[in-house]
């Protein structure tokens, strides 16, 4: 069998434990065989972030800018034990957080439908896409508590010269206050990528937010969509048969509850956070939930939205069998070669992305699938609980 080429490399960022594993076999079982793989890789796993002082991570953000799409393995976000586990010279920051950094980016998170297993909500025939604003607001806050009697006041100094706005006067109880911040450059990257990424994926965008409460804050991110929309956007939707669709974040709550899914719901940094919990949990299962980063001048880097499964590495590594979902990591990959396909101009590497893809189903839906996915499976068909490997080679068998 001839084997499909490329023509530009994709960037590819391994990670640590049991998904740098699967990491290997994916390539080995599903890949290689069948494309003539063309990457650039980075070796992310944390023994070399330390090596390199996590340069490594640095300069594989920017071959994702050099050459636009890249793939990423799952990796340890180090805290103090892991400090004391990797003997690291530093806490390194997450891999995540300074890749997004680089190329500005807002996080799409969707999941990856089956039949058998079927969301709580029974009206979500397809997939709902949380796009996660990943900048500012609570999580760069800053917090004060104030005794009883004391004052707490806003203090903004710009342009339009000093001004003071009070906050609280706790003359009655002591309390708690807080500040917090967002730009306009921030929101605007977030708006384009949302945009972007409704067109590329040919479905309606949904954003919410609290500007009847916030007629400042929230407000602005209202604005900033509206005029990006209405001067850059708003033909290329029509042409394209979609919608923007704005409206209060409570009333999205009660819509989507109630829609069959198939949107991009865009959401303020904190909102998407628990919306993106909520959604993922409500179809499933993490394990079958992709995750991509667009950049505002489309950079794409998919990843799968789960950890490196730690418990699971543990086992392999006394030499037991583990039955770890590699979906998620096998749709990073697809997703990624698809989109160098259509950057690229090669349909016969879209077509193996399409039929991975299908073969991954087609798989779970025949009853073959990884204990994870046999605990939640409600279908008709004799469930095979399969080690990781056996799963793959039976994905590999339907491509
Ligand atoms: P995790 O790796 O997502 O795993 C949490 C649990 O979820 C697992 O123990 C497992 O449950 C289940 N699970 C997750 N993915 C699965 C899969 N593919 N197949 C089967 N079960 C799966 O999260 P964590 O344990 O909190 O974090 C582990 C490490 O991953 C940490 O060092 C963290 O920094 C890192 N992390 C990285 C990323 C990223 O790179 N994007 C994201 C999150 C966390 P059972 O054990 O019950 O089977
Ligand atoms: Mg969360």
């Amino acid at each position: 069998m001839t084997k499909i080429k490329m023509t530009t490399p994709i960037v590819e960022l391994d990670g640590d434990e049991m998904t740098r594993v699967i990491w290997k076999w994916i390539k080995e079982i599903l890949i290689e065989p069948y494309v003539e793989l063309k990457s650039e890789y980075y070796d992310l796993g944390l023994v070399n972030r330390e090596v390199t002082k996590d340069q490594v991570t640095v300069d594989s953000a920017n071959a994702i800018v050099k050459y636009g799409v890249g793939v990423k393995c799952a990796t340890i976000t180090p805290n103090a034990q892991r400090v004391k586990e990797y003997n690291l010279s530093n806490m390194w920051k997450s891999p995540n957080g300074t890749v997004r950094a680089i190329l500005d980016g807002t996080v799409f998170r969707a999941p990856i439908m089956v039949k058998g297993i079927t969301p709580y909500i029974p009206t979500w025939t397809s997939p709902i896409t949380i796009a996660r604003h990943a900048y500012g607001d609570i999580y760069k806050d800053v917090e004060g508590y104030v005794a009883k009697g004391g004052k707490a006041k806003l203090v903004i100094d710009d342009e339009q010269g000093h001004r003071e706005i009070e906050i609280f006067d706790y003359a009655k109880s002591a309390g708690v206050t807080m500040g917090m911040h967002n730009t306009d450059k921030s929101i605007s990257s977030f708006a384009r990528s949302c945009f972007n990424y409704a067109l590329d994926t040919k479905q309606d965008l949904w954003f919410a937010t609290k500007d009847t409460i916030s007629k400042t804050y929230d407000h602005r991110f209202k604005d900033i969509f509206a005029e990006i929309f209405d001067s850059e956007y708003k033909s290329k939707f029509e042409e394209a048969g979609i919608e923007y669709f704005y409206t209060l974040i409570d009333d999205a709550v009660a819509r989507v509850v109630r829609s069959n899914g198939g949107m991009i719901w865009a959401c303020k940094n904190y909102d998407g956070d628990v919306m993106s919990d909520m959604v993922a949990t409500a179809f499933g299962s993490l394990a079958m939930m992709t995750s991509v980063l667009v950049s505002p001048d489309g950079k794409y880097e998919y990843e799968a939205a789960h950890g490196t499964v730690t418990r699971h590495y543990y086992k392999y590594l006394e030499g037991k069998s583990t039955s770890t979902n590699p979906v998620a990591t096998i749709f990073a990959w697809s997703g990624a070669l698809r989109k160098r396909a259509e950057l690229d101009n090669l349909s016969d590497l879209a077509d193996y992305a399409d039929r991975l893809e299908k073969a991954t189903i087609d798989t779970i839906e025949s009853g073959y699938m990884t204990g994870d996915l046999a605990s939640l499976y409600k279908g008709d068909v004799e469930v095979h609980t399969l080690e990781t490997r056996d799963f793959l080679t039976e994905i590999a068998k339907r491509i």
